[in-house]
């Protein structure tokens, strides 16, 4: 067995848990409401298919006041945990387990009947809770024990307790938020009441042999946060409390850290579930505890609990990527995963976009009944001989559904490997993961039998013969036409980011970057830090965002310590606003961040006059005022794309049928999420 750890039974008393991995709590959106239960089901049935040991849901409110948003999913009464039924069902009939978040968000609630401890409002909710009166508070443990009793009604197999990332009950805990004089409020003895309290009345209400999850949040990461005795006596109180899992909590969400971007390193906070564990154990507690974000292979989680940094291991993100992870971790097929790449931009994004979460590698998480890769032996389909050009993100995903439906399928690419832009894209510092998604369609390639013609520039004869012509061809740079860009003169000092990552130009030390896009941003972090990469160098990582050991500072909060940057670097927009404003929800302020601690320059509302021996020369607004040279050596061009449909026409006059897909088809506003949802769509319709 490859993953002798991750695949042991977790004995829990009264329960087994198959193995030691747990899909942690994601809110996809399909919890609020009633429709979609049914939906939920069929999603959750093919994790506990794919042999997670221990499934948790989205987040349910135990009542109004704990709504995330207006009409957030609440399990308040007999009715709804009627509905539930549905799930726990479908997940048993699986030989699966299931267990209820209780999510009461408190300050952080997005809606105007929002509770907290004190009248503080979160940086990000526009409302400013109602402090609770003593009653209100204990109005509020009533919510959660009912909502634990329903859970139970309702054939859950046990429930998470949300005490972390700074919601309801972490607000309690710490005084940043907690200014209380009562006896909930003062010393950390009455800041802790809460969470145990609920605990206690949890397990006296629901009996002995029910899971009882208490996510507790190890790791603050903002100021006044948990101090690290804080945080060991809550956890030897919720043990007492009769919590049967401890699971990790890290970063409140208004901390100014990340700690689930794809630019944390894998497994960056194991570490401190790994202290308490210790701690923990040195005084003779066994209860289970979870380590969690930035896990995404077998190989990591592996590796976690042969090092015992935890006794379980918890993954979100890698069960929308891939339903079937742990099984074919056991199959010992664990090349053939769907690696989350924490992207975010089907997620998390979409959350915060109000539309239901999905995955940018897998098109189908959430969507399971609507994406549906039907063989074409059983739809009575005549096979196909199908020709796909490009091998970027549209074409491999349009590739490999076609062929796994039974289609003959060829896969043409001009250059040497597979990938398209996303050969570009994981040079990046902090994108190494994309890697992986070329590395899984590489493997699913050959699995479904795709045949693949690497360094074939096709032309319109060669396509003549097919039954269907998928164009996947991509994009090429857009020219901004900057005067003086093309003069012979000024050769290897103007280039294109295809120049820079392709191609390696040698850049000089001061570089303006022309474009201010996801494109702009990822070659500014890639020649600030000159091959090297603090998403691989954990250390580096902590000292340049300013994660201490919170032993030594209350929360684990230090002044961060960024590096020198290596280069300086101008970064241009043309439209006026804030630079980066088109990145993902929850990433962009990242990428800004990075960015400002490395002394970039950013212009917006730039007219781009001319580019000289000195530089480029910029003039401001529509009066073009203020003509300034920004002194480069080099400047980079990353002024968007066009598309590459060249061979559109021909093959249409020759009657071939053409279908574009991704760039090919449209390259405003193009994305990876878009193109292997395109790819995927049209190869399950032909
Ligand atoms: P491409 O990936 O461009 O692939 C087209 C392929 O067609 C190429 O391999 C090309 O060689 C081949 N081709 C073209 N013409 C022919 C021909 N005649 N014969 C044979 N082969 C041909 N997207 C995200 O979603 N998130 C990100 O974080 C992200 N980061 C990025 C970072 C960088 C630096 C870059 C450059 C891009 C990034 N992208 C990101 C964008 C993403 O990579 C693209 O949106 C995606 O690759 C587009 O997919 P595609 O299949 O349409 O085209
Ligand atoms: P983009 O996001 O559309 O940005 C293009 C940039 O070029 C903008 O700053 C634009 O701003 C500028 N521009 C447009 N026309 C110009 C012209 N004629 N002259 C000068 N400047 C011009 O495109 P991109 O950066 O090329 O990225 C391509 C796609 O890859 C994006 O759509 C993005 O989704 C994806 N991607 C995503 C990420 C990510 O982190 N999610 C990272 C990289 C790439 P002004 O018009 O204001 O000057
Ligand atoms: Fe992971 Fe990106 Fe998919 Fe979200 S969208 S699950 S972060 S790969």
């Amino acid at each position: 067995m490859s993953y002798p750890h991750l695949l042991e039974p977790l004995d829990l008393g009264f329960t087994t848990l198959k193995n030691r991995v747990l899909m942690g709590s994601m809110h996809t959106g399909l919890e609020d409401g009633r429709k979609h239960f049914e939906r939920m089901a069929v999603y959750f049935a093919e994790r506990a298919r794919g042999e997670v040991g221990l499934i948790v849901t989205g987040g349910y409110a135990p009542n109004i006041e704990g709504w995330a948003k207006p009409f957030a999913g609440t399990l308040a009464t007999s009715g709804a945990a009627r509905r539930h039924q549905v799930i726990t069902r479908a997940v048993h009939a699986e030989g699966g387990k299931i267990a209820l978040q209780i999510l009461h968000t408190g300050r952080y609630g997005y809606q105007p009947f929002c509770v907290a401890p004190s009248r503080i409002q979160s940086p990000i909710s526009p409302f400013t809770p109602r402090e609770l009166s003593e009653r209100g508070i204990q109005r509020q443990i009533n919510a959660f024990v009912r909502c634990a009793q329903l859970a139970r009604e309702a054939g859950y197999d046990g429930v998470e307790v949300m005490g972390s990332e700074g919601y309801f009950l972490n607000q309690f805990l710490v005084t940043h938020t907690n200014q209380r004089s009562d006896g909930w409020g003062g010393s950390y003895e009455n800041r802790m009441r809460l969470p145990l309290e609920v605990l206690t009345r949890i397990r006296a209400a629901v009996g002995p042999d029910f899971i009882i999850i208490y996510r507790l949040s190890m790791l603050d990461l903002i100021p006044n946060g948990s101090s690290w005795d804080e945080v060991l006596q809550l956890a030897r109180g919720v043990v007492k409390a009769g919590a049967t899992l401890i699971n990790t909590g890290i970063g409140w969400h208004e901390a100014r850290i990340p700690t689930i971007a794809t630019s944390v390193p894998r497994a960056g906070f194991a570490w401190v579930t790994k202290k308490l564990r210790d701690q923990l154990r040195l005084e003779g507690i066994t209860t289970p505890l979870i380590t969690s974000n930035r896990i995404n292979t077998p190989e990591v989680a592996e590796n976690l609990l042969a090092e015992g940094s935890a006794d379980m291991v918890s993954m979100a993100r890698p069960f929308l990527a891939d339903p079937e992870f742990v099984k074919k971790a056991r199959e010992n097929r664990a090349d053939e995963i769907n690696t989350c790449i924490a992207c975010n931009q089907a997620c998390l994004d979409h959350t915060f976009a109000q539309k239901i979460s999905s995955c940018l590698v897998n098109p189908r998480a959430a969507f399971e009944q609507e994406i549906n890769i039907i063989p074409i032996a059983k739809s009575q389909q005549a096979r196909k001989k199908v020709a796909v050009v490009g091998a970027g993100p549209a074409g491999m995903a349009a590739a490999t559904t076609l062929a796994e439906r039974g289609h003959e399928v060829h896969l043409f690419d001009a250059a040497a490997e597979i990938g398209g832009q996303f050969n570009l894209a994981r040079q990046i510092p902090g994108k190494e993961e994309f890697a992986e998604t070329l590395r899984y369609f590489g493997r699913r390639i050959e699995v479904t039998g795709v045949h693949l013609h690497l360094n074939r520039r096709v032309t319109t004869e060669d396509l003549l013969a097919y039954d269907d012509v998928l164009l996947a061809t991509g994009v090429t740079p857009r020219d901004p036409g900057i005067k003086g860009q093309d003069d012979p003169a000024l050769a290897g000092k103007v280039l294109s980011y295809l120049d820079v990552l392709a191609r390696k130009a040698p850049v000089g030390q001061r570089v303006a970057i022309v474009g201010a896009g996801g494109i702009g941003f990822d070659v500014a972090e890639y020649l600030l830090e000159a091959g090297h990469s603090l998403t691989l160098d954990a250390p580096a990582w902590r000292r340049e965002w300013g994660v201490g050991d919170p032993a030594e500072v209350r929360a684990g909060l230090l002044r961060p310590a960024p590096s020198p940057p290596r280069r300086a670097i101008t970064l241009l927009q043309r439209k006026a606003g804030k630079l980066g404003g088109g990145l993902g929800k929850t990433t962009g302020w990242i990428h800004r961040a990075a960015l400002k601690m490395k002394q970039v320059e950013m212009l917006a509302d730039v007219n781009y006059e001319a580019i000289t021996a000195e530089g480029l020369w910029v003039s401001y607004g529509e009066k073009h005022r203020d003509t300034q040279l920004i002194a480069a050596d080099t400047i980079v061009l990353c002024a968007g794309q066009l598309p590459n449909r060249e061979l559109e026409a021909p093959l249409r006059s020759a009657g071939v049928r053409v279908h574009l897909i991704g760039g090919a088809l449209e390259a405003g506003e193009l994305d990876a999420k878009r193109a292997i949802l395109q790819g995927t769509r049209l190869g399950c319709s032909l």
